[in-house]
Formats: structure tokens, C-alpha cells, sequence
């Protein structure tokens, strides 16, 4: 029996992705091979490649000045590609956490780090406001923020480049890509199986990568030359993506998703917000994430934690104990995620103030 996942990464992919793998495992089409034996340079996985790029392309309405670059290394070593290829002077970044934190570190290795807006005073517990300088190679945001579970859902005017981590929101709403210079993310949150990370990149970035020694698997170019295939990529990692984007693109799109994100985003919100055992750790409900719900309990009901936890997993609900920094609860409520999911954690919370409020 499937249970109702709400991890935060890797995240709950649709059924039909799972099942098409799995035969796709077994025989991709009528190859005589698996998807794991198969030539990257075959007729047939450059099909499965094309294909999500094409999806990704379709379904963000990605404008023809772009490109999307599927590679390895997750969202981590975008943190360091990105000043490696773009930082020459200053860069502008936003910190609204630990990932944005990593990211402001990597970037410190190259060049001047400028935090430009910071909400480290109150624990990362919401998004702060800010205004984006003139005098920098670029400005670097964090769209929603995995572990605290606060979210932007403006995509902002910037007369520098513009570069957004969406790994945990990217495709769950409707983005002004042509806003953004770079939009990139670890693909295990909402659009695949992790090894795999996405990147959208504005052309005309090519033109502003730094006169300075590069190796080759760090330089945008390589990938782009080479249609994501310099090097032997994640094949049966795209080929997941690709499933899980053919999906999405069957239930309706990202405006569907976004539809769906709001609904138990609001469900979930609602009952934490009701419950007077627990309550929201997001200071301004609207940073409040659509993805990764998280909430405490009133402190007089502390010691319960582990009980609810467990009780939960009776009712085969797993996945929501709170990052290891945070503590409490994080529900992560990523695409694939169903009104039956949260429909069941709602009942969950219910029950547990029956017995214990
Ligand atoms: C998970 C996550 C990352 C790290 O991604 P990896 O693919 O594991 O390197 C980076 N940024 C955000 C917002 C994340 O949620």
C-alpha cells in the first residue's frame, strides 16, 4: 500500500511516472534494453531528452532565448557555478536560510558577497523585503525556502541578472521566466527523482561569463554546446523527470498544479491555524510556502512530539517530522502530492486533539 508521503526530498512522484520507469527499467520501448544499458547517444534516449526539455519548455513557457541544461552535481554545485562563471566584482544575495546560506558561501569564494536583505534576526521565520542594487554582477534568491517554509510568489523586477533557486517550487506556480537570468534546482523536490539538476539560462548570459580559468564540466558553455551530453548524463534520472513532466502536463499544467498547490496549502494552514495544539512557525502569512507547510506545537503540548509522529505513521502518513534544525513539523506538500494526503494529515491532527486537547 502506498502511503501518504510528505518528505521534503526526495520528493512523492506520480504513480505513472513510477509505473513507466519501472517497465522502462525492465525495456525501454523495444530496444532490447534498459533505460540503464542504453546508449546517451542512441536515437532513443535523445527522444527521452529532447522531450523534457521540451516539456520544460512548454509548460514554464520558457521564452526561445533560453536554454535548459539537465546535469549531475544537484543544486549545490550551482551555488559554486554560478559565481565561478558569473562573479567578477560584486554579487547581490538574498538570505532567507540554509540554502540560500551555502549558496552566500560558495559565492564568498570568488568575489564580493553583498547580503542584501537577510531575515537570519527572527530565525528565518519570513521573507524579507528589498530592493535589488544597479551595481552588481547579479542578485541571487532563494524562491521558497525548503526548511523554514516561506516562499516568494513575485517574480521581481531586476535590471541585473536575476537568478533564482527553485528547487522547491519550480513548477507549482505560473513564473514570468523572461524576469529571471538563470532559474535552476536540484530536480528532487518537484519535478523528479534526485541526480538530476535543471537549469534555464537566458542566452545572452553566455556573454557575461568571466575572463578567468574554468574547468570544463563547470562552464555553462560545455553543457550548452553539447545539449546537455558533454559527459554521460543522469539518463534514467531525465528519463523520470521527463515522466513526471508528461504528468503534469496531462493533469492541466502549472496552472493546475498552482490550483492544487493553494488548495491544500490552505487546507493544511487552516487546521494548523484551528487546532489549539498547534500553530504555524511563519511570522507573515503571506510568505507562508505552498510547499513545505511547517508548524509546532503549543508549547504546553511539547513532550507530544514523538507521539504524534508515531501516531501519524499508524496511520501511514510519513515524512513530516521537521527538519533537524528546526524541530516540529514540516509537511511537504511538493506536485504529486494529493487532496487525499493532506485530506488524511488534517484528520490525523483532528484525532490527535481528541485524544490529547
Ligand atoms: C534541496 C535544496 C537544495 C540542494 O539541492 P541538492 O540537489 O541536494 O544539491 C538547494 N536549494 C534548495 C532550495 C533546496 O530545497
Amino acid at each position: 500500500m502506498r502511503k501518504h508521503i510528505f518528505n521534503a526530498g526526495p520528493c512523492k512522484l506520480p504513480e505513472q511516472a513510477l509505473e513507466n520507469t519501472a517497465k522502462a527499467v525492465q525495456e525501454l520501448g523495444n530496444t532490447g534494453q534498459s533505460i540503464m544499458e542504453v546508449s546517451h547517444r542512441s536515437k532513443e534516449f535523445q527522444a527521452v531528452m529532447d522531450e523534457a526539455q521540451n516539456l520544460f519548455k512548454e509548460l514554464l513557457n520558457i521564452p526561445d532565448n533560453y536554454e535548459i541544461m539537465f546535469m549531475g552535481g544537484g543544486a549545490s554545485t550551482q551555488f559554486a557555478m554560478i559565481p565561478f562563471n558569473f562573479l567578477k566584482t560584486k554579487a547581490a544575495y538574498v538570505n532567507t536560510g540554509t540554502w540560500s546560506d551555502k549558496a552566500i558561501k560558495e559565492a564568498k569564494m570568488f568575489g564580493e558577497v553583498d547580503v542584501i536583505a537577510s531575515s537570519e534576526d527572527k530565525d528565518y521565520a519570513y521573507y524579507p523585503k528589498f530592493d535589488i542594487p544597479a551595481d552588481v554582477d547579479y542578485v541571487h534568491i532563494t524562491s521558497n525556502n525548503t526548511i523554514r517554509g516561506t516562499e516568494i510568489f513575485e517574480d521581481l523586477d531586476s535590471k541585473v541578472p536575476l537568478i533564482a533557486d527553485m528547487s522547491s517550487d519550480i513548477m507549482s506556480r505560473k513564473v514570468d521566466v523572461s524576469k529571471y537570468a538563470m532559474i535552476y534546482g536540484g530536480a528532487q523536490k518537484n519535478v523528479g527523482p534526485a541526480g538530476v539538476t535543471f537549469v534555464i539560462i537566458r542566452k545572452d548570459m553566455l556573454d557575461k561569463v568571466i575572463d578567468r580559468t574554468i574547468p570544463s564540466m563547470l562552464k555553462y558553455e560545455t553543457h550548452i554546446k553539447k545539449g546537455s551530453m558533454y559527459n554521460t548524463p543522469p539518463v534514467i534520472n531525465i528519463f523520470v523527470l521527463k515522466e513526471t513532466l508528461t504528468w503534469v502536463k496531462e493533469q492541466g499544467g502549472v496552472e493546475e498544479m498552482e490550483r492544487r498547490a493553494k488548495e491544500r496549502a490552505d487546507m493544511l494552514y487552516a487546521e494548523i491555524d484551528r487546532n489549539p495544539m498547534f500553530k504555524g512557525t511563519v511570522i507573515n502569512k503571506e510568505s507562508r510556502s505552498r510547499m513545505n507547510i511547517t508548524f509546532i506545537f503549543e508549547d504546553k503540548y511539547k513532550d507530544l512530539q514523538d507521539d504524534f509522529i508515531k501516531f501519524a505513521g499508524e496511520g501511514n502518513i510519513i515524512g513530516i517530522k521537521g527538519h533537524r534544525s528546526v524541530g516540529g513539523f514540516r509537511a511537504s506538500t511538493y506536485n504529486a502530492s494529493s487532496t487525499e494526503d493532506v485530506k488524511a494529515m488534517v484528520a490525523c491532527m483532528q484525532e490527535f486533539e481528541k485524544k490529547h486537547a
